[in-house]
C-alpha cells in the first residue's frame, strides 16, 4: 500500500510536470466546463470553446430598486448617475466589452433590466444567439438584433445545439414586495431603441434552463422561485440557486428544491449580491446575508458542496461530478 502511495505521488508529479504548459481552463481535449459569476444573475459557462452566458449584466447602473427594497446607499466615490423608470440608461459598453469579448449563446430568464439591459449590445458585438421569451426578443428587436440571432421560447422546449442541449423550464419570478409582486406584461413588438428602463422591464414570464454540457447537467435559475412540478425528477449535478432574501417568502424553498433535484452535488448561489454597487465595492453585507442560505442548503442536503462565487473567478467543474 505504501509503495502504491509513492507510485501515486510520482504519477501526480509526472502529470503535473506534463501539464506545465498553461492551457485554458476548458479545453476541447478534456471538455472541462467552468462557470464564472458576473454579478446579479449573470454567469458565463464555457468549455474553453463554446461560451454560454446567462442573464449577463455588467452595467450595474443605479437604476430603480425593486419594490420595498431599501434605497441603495452609494458607495463612497461613486458619482454615477441615478436612473428612474422613464430614463434611458446606456449600458456600460467599456465594462461589457472588457469582460465579454466573445459569446456564442445568451440565455435570458426574464425581461427585467438587471437581466436584459446589456444583452442587445452583447448580441450585436458578439453575434451571439439570444434565447428568451417573446418579451426579451422584442427588446432585442428594438435594438436591431438580427432575427437569425433570436430564438424565442416559452418553456417546455428541449433543444439540441450540438455541443450542448437545453431544456427550457417554465418558472416563476421572485416573490418581491412580500408576495405582492405580479406582472403579466409582455414587451410589445415594434418598439424602437433607445428604450426606457420601463420599456425593457415587462417581465414577460420567467424561465429556468437545464443545460447539458460535456456530461454535466447545469440547472440555471435567474431568481428566487420555481414551479415544483416542472423540476421534479431532474437530476442536475450543478444548480445555480437564487439566494436573495425574497426566497424566504417561499415555503421550504431550499428543502423542497434539494429534495426535488435529488440532492445535487454542487450549488452555486446566484442573484445574491448588491448589483447597484460597482464591482470593486465591498459585498460583505450580501455575503453575511448569504450565510442563512448556506445553512438551509447544508441542512437540506448535507453532501452538497456550496461555493460562494467571486466575480470573474473561474469555478471548474470536477469531471467526477457527472459520475453521479
Ligand atoms: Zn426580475
Ligand atoms: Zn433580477
Amino acid at each position: 500500500m505504501r509503495n502504491l502511495a509513492i507510485l501515486c505521488l510520482c504519477f501526480t508529479v509526472i502529470v503535473a510536470g506534463a501539464t506545465a504548459i498553461p492551457k485554458p481552463a476548458g479545453t476541447k481535449e478534456n471538455g472541462r466546463v467552468t462557470l464564472e459569476y458576473m454579478g446579479a444573475a449573470g454567469w458565463r459557462i464555457s468549455d474553453g470553446i463554446t461560451i454560454i452566458l446567462i442573464d449577463p449584466y455588467l452595467s450595474r447602473i443605479l437604476g430603480p430598486p425593486p419594490p420595498l427594497a431599501p434605497p441603495y446607499t452609494r458607495t463612497p466615490g461613486d458619482t454615477r448617475p441615478v436612473y428612474g423608470w422613464n430614463d434611458v440608461a446606456a449600458p456600460d459598453v467599456a465594462a461589457i466589452d472588457a469582460h465579454v469579448p466573445h459569446a456564442d449563446f445568451v440565455f435570458v430568464t426574464h425581461t427585467h433590466y438587471d437581466h436584459v439591459l446589456d444583452v442587445p449590445h452583447i448580441a450585436l458585438s458578439t453575434h451571439s444567439t439570444v434565447i428568451g421569451t417573446e418579451s426579451t426578443e422584442n427588446v432585442m428587436r428594438a435594438y436591431g438584433v438580427p432575427e437569425k440571432q433570436l430564438i424565442t421560447v416559452r418553456g417546455g422546449e428541449d433543444f439540441d445545439f450540438g455541443v450542448f442541449s437545453v431544456k427550457v423550464i417554465p418558472s416563476l419570478h421572485s416573490p418581491l414586495d412580500h408576495k405582492h409582486y405580479f406582472s403579466s406584461e409582455i414587451a410589445p413588438a415594434g418598439m424602437k431603441a433607445p428604450l426606457t428602463l420601463q420599456q425593457m422591464h415587462p417581465e414577460g414570464g420567467t424561465l429556468a434552463y437545464l443545460i447539458r454540457f460535456h456530461g454535466h447537467q447545469i440547472l440555471v435559475f435567474g431568481g428566487m422561485n420555481y414551479i415544483e412540478r416542472e423540476i421534479e425528477g431532474l437530476e442536475p449535478d450543478v444548480v445555480l440557486v437564487g439566494a436573495a432574501s425574497s426566497r424566504k417568502e417561499i415555503y421550504d424553498y431550499s428543502g423542497r428544491l434539494m429534495h426535488d433535484l435529488h440532492f445535487p452535488l454542487l450549488v452555486l448561489p446566484t442573484h445574491w449580491d448588491n448589483f447597484f454597487a460597482p464591482y470593486g465595492a465591498s459585498q460583505q453585507a450580501s455575503v453575511d446575508a448569504l450565510q442563512s442560505f448556506i445553512q438551509e442548503i447544508r441542512a437540506a442536503s448535507p453532501k452538497t458542496k456550496i461555493v460562494v462565487p467571486k466575480y470573474f473567478e473561474a469555478i471548474p467543474l470536477e469531471p467526477e461530478l457527472k459520475l453521479k
